[in-house]
Formats: C-alpha cells, sequence, structure tokens
C-alpha cells in the first residue's frame, strides 16, 4: 500500500534490535486518516471472504481492528487479552506468545463466549515480525472451531520470517507494507508489498 509505504519512509525510524519505531502516526499518536485508509485496504483484501468477526490482540490492534470493522459490516472485534499469570479459568481459550519488544513470553486469552464454531474470522495486527503473536491467535482460532479467513497485517519485518513460515501453513496472510531490509541507512521494501 503506497501511502503506508511513502508514510514509513517519512516518519518511521530504525531503532537498534531491528525495531521499527512508527509511533508518531501507527501505535503511540494515530493518524485516522491513514487508519481508515488501512481498513479500506483490508475490506478489498479480504472481499468475498463472508468474515463476521474480527480477532487481535492488545493494545497496538485494538484500534486498527476497529477502524476495519466498519469496512467489514461493523463485524465486532475481540481482542485477545495479555495475562501473566496461570489464573486462568475453563472459560477461556490460551495460547503462548514469546514476545518480540519485550523479550520475554505471556499467555493470551479469549473468552469462549465470544468466538465460536459459527464465525469466519480476520485476524488484524500492526507488525508481524516472527510470527509468534500470529501463531497464538491462530492457536485460539483453532481451538475454537471457527473458519479462519486470514490475517491483515500493517507491517510486515519480512526478513524476520514469521510471515512466509505461516504462509507456508497455508493462511492467507495479507500484508499492506513488507519490509524486505532496514538499518541505518534505510528501508527496502519487498515488491509485492506494495499491493
Ligand atoms: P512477532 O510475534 O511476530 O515476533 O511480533 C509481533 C508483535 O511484536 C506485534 O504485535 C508488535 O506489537 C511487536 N513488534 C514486532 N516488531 C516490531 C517493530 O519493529 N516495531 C514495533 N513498534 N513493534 C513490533
Amino acid at each position: 500500500m503506497q501511502l503506508l509505504i511513502d508514510r514509513i519512509l517519512k516518519d518511521g525510524s530504525v531503532k537498534p534490535g531491528n525495531i521499527l519505531k512508527v509511533d508518531s502516526f501507527l501505535n503511540h499518536r494515530i493518524d485516522i486518516t491513514l487508519y481508515n485508509e488501512i481498513g479500506k485496504e483490508f475490506a478489498r483484501l479480504f472481499e468475498g471472504e463472508r468474515i463476521n468477526k474480527i480477532l487481535t490482540i492488545e493494545a497496538s490492534g485494538i484500534g486498527i481492528a476497529c477502524i476495519a470493522a466498519q469496512y467489514f459490516d461493523n463485524s465486532p472485534v475481540v481482542f485477545a487479552k495479555k495475562a501473566k499469570s496461570q489464573n486462568v479459568d475453563g472459560g477461556m481459550y490460551t495460547s503462548m506468545v514469546e514476545s518480540f519488544t519485550y523479550g520475554r513470553g505471556y499467555d493470551i486469552l479469549v473468552s469462549k463466549k465470544f468466538i465460536g464454531a459459527e464465525d469466519r474470522v480476520l485476524l488484524i495486527d500492526d507488525f508481524l515480525a516472527n510470527g509468534s503473536a500470529l501463531y497464538g491467535l491462530i492457536d485460539i482460532v483453532k481451538q475454537s472451531g471457527a473458519t479462519l479467513c486470514g490475517a491483515g497485517i500493517v507491517i510486515e519485518k519480512g526478513f524476520q520470517g514469521g510471515g512466509d513460515k505461516i504462509r507456508a501453513m497455508g493462511v492467507n496472510v495479507q500484508s499492506l507494507a513488507i519490509i524486505e531490509k532496514m538499518d541505518e541507512h534505510g528501508i527496502v521494501f519487498r515488491a509485492n508489498g506494495d499491493k
């Protein structure tokens, strides 16, 4: 998505440890006009999938998912909660995620009341790096018996390999910008990330 790529080039910055900082428009201060364009693009990419639920993960995924949901007939958004301790009752689906940004693992939880076999689910997140967060969400969809229609990602760091591994599992992963390489000299995008 050219609008997003241009914005990353203009306002994004590369930090040590392979972190792309985009907090001036994506995940701290939020550009709602850009979020709307992202939502429209996800709707175009997943047209015809009859999606009736969007599943994301707190915190940065929530805003993106809520704006995008308006382009999917106001489908409800469910967000997986991050939990540090294991005091989980039987009413929750749970999965383990290794955090890329914080360097430690945590559990994610979704109430069994809010996702079930009748659902056609789109996963949404801001970043895809090693793929652990997305694996966790896929695991929860599997546990629920819902149909996984695909995953819409705003920025994929392709060089970390998570996206391609998950595509190889047969999941329709659509990323609006795929970074092939980044360092203090610049950012190189994968050609087909410009959809
Ligand atoms: P993964 O589980 O795919 O390794 O990482 C995905 C999660 O880590 C995303 O939900 C996102 O919050 C965070 N993340 C990964 N890489 C970056 C990055 O370069 N910048 C920022 N801001 N967040 C990232």
